[in-house]
């Protein structure tokens, strides 16, 4: 196991205080009305939990991402959308940009994330899910500036973000195309002007992680200042590659929401095994009711580790390979061992009084949202392998055969 260092103890203490305090006890009220609990971003901006992993030359703390990964558990076990708001304040997005970005774009990110914004991550649209490369969104360059274009959906916190950064087909004046890169762009940031053309659309009816928007981002001609443009090292040619290694730190943070709602569940499931008596003995006492715990720890266990490792493979972003392994291993791991909690409940746990029922739906999403399970085990087939495993029919035919660059 991973040994956590006095600090780090320190903040998984301070974490679960703020998640204790009051998160656990909105989270219901945040499932049912739906609405974004600013409350919760305030107490975790207070307590330094969000832009933690910002450098400190930068105002943050300088964290890690297994300190990110921490806080996640903490806030995640008590509500799902406090979890998303910790990984998306401390990884994805923020990180890219403190990685790759300009002076000017790296202090502009960290005052917005660190006066208590969750930045949103604009990738997919509505024909290029799984197949991201597949973007149509445009950024063409024009003098000091490249017009946007294009629709995004599944947006987690468009309408509440603040800081946005937006991937787009990059087009120099002459209309070649570059590749991909980002477009960093802020709504409602004191003193930084807003962005006419930028605008959020239609939102998501969720089953789960209600209280967090899943909207549309829409771009009509929409002037970013050239300046705003995220251009990683490797140019725009690799700026799609290189944009997705910064995102394995947002895939490990994504896993480590579902264990910790899957957590949570555990722990009430628990509870409840020895409190509840039926045939004139606790419920814990019956071995099927044993074996589906014993299960439900080994399998948290397991992926509880898979993500630490992930988490602290970080140079500077987590490796590929350990940060899909750890996702798809603990969004699984979450449907089912939050299913199996609210087994453990019987009726009760089907009632809308306890959170079981909650947790279920919000842990449906980690095998979805930040790439499929099934495209997750295509990208670990191909590292295992050292292949290359082009999806599309034609890209195919000749790869699959050769290795790996
Ligand atoms: P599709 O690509 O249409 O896939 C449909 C099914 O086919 C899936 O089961 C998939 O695994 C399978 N499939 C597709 N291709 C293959 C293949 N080659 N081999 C095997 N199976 C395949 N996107 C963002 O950019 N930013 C966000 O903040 C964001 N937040 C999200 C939040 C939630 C709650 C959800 C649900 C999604 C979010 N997404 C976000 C979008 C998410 O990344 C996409 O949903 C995901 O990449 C899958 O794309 P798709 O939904 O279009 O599914």
């Amino acid at each position: 196991p991973i040994k956590l260092t006095p600090e780090q103890a320190r903040l998984r203490g301070l974490a679960r205080e703020v998640a204790e305090g009051s998160i656990r006890a909105r989270a219901a009220e945040t499932d049912r009305t739906e609405a974004y609990p600013w409350e919760n971003l305030r107490e975790m901006t207070r307590a330094g939990l969000i832009g933690h992993t910002i450098p400190k030359a930068y105002g943050g703390a300088g964290g890690s991402f297994l300190d990110a990964v921490l806080i996640v558990e903490e806030m995640a076990r008590v509500c799902g959308v406090s979890g998303r708001i910790a990984v998306e304040a401390n990884m994805g997005a923020i990180s890219a940009v403190m990685q790759y970005g300009t002076e000017e774009q790296k202090q502009l990110a960290a005052r917005i994330v660190l006066a208590g914004d969750k930045p949103a991550i604009c990738i997919t649209e509505p024909g290029a899910g799984s197949a991201a490369t597949e973007m149509t969104t445009s950024a063409v360059r024009h003098g000091n500036t490249y017009v946007l274009n294009g629709r995004k959906h599944w947006i987690t916190g468009a309408g509440v973000s603040k800081l946005h950064l937006v991937f787009a087909r990059v087009f120099d004046e002459a209309g070649q195309e570059q590749g991909i890169g980002g477009f960093i762009i802020a709504r409602d940031v004191p003193g930084v002007p807003e962005t006419p053309g930028f605008r959020i659309g239609r939102r998501e009816p969720t089953m789960g992680l209600r209280g967090i928007p899943e909207s549309e981002v829409i771009l009509e001609d929409a002037e970013v200042p050239a300046s705003m443009a995220l251009r990683p090292p490797g140019g725009w040619r690799r700026g799609f590659a290189e944009l997705m290694d910064a995102y394995n730190s947002q895939r490990v943070g994504a896993g480590t929401v579902a264990l910790g709602i899957a957590q949570g569940a555990y722990e009430l499931a628990l509870d409840h095994a020895g409190a509840r008596e039926q045939f004139g003995r606790p419920i814990a006492e019956f071995q099927g009711l044993q074996w589906m715990l014993a299960d439900m720890s080994i399998q948290l266990n397991a992926a509880r580790l898979s993500l630490h490792d992930a988490a602290a493979s970080a140079d500077p972003f987590p490796d590929p390979l350990l940060a899909a392994q750890a996702k798809v291993l603990a969004s699984e791991m979450a449907i089912r061992v939050t299913n199996d909690a609210l087994q453990v409940f019987g009726a009760r746990g089907y009632s809308r009084d306890l959170p079981l029922e909650r947790m279920v739906r919000d842990a449906r999403m980690f095998t979805i949202g930040g790439g499929t399970a099934q495209i997750l085990r295509t990208q670990i087939a191909s590292r295992i392998l050292g292949r290359k495993f082009p999806q599309g029919r034609d890209g195919y035919r000749g790869e699959a055969l050769r290795p790996a660059a």
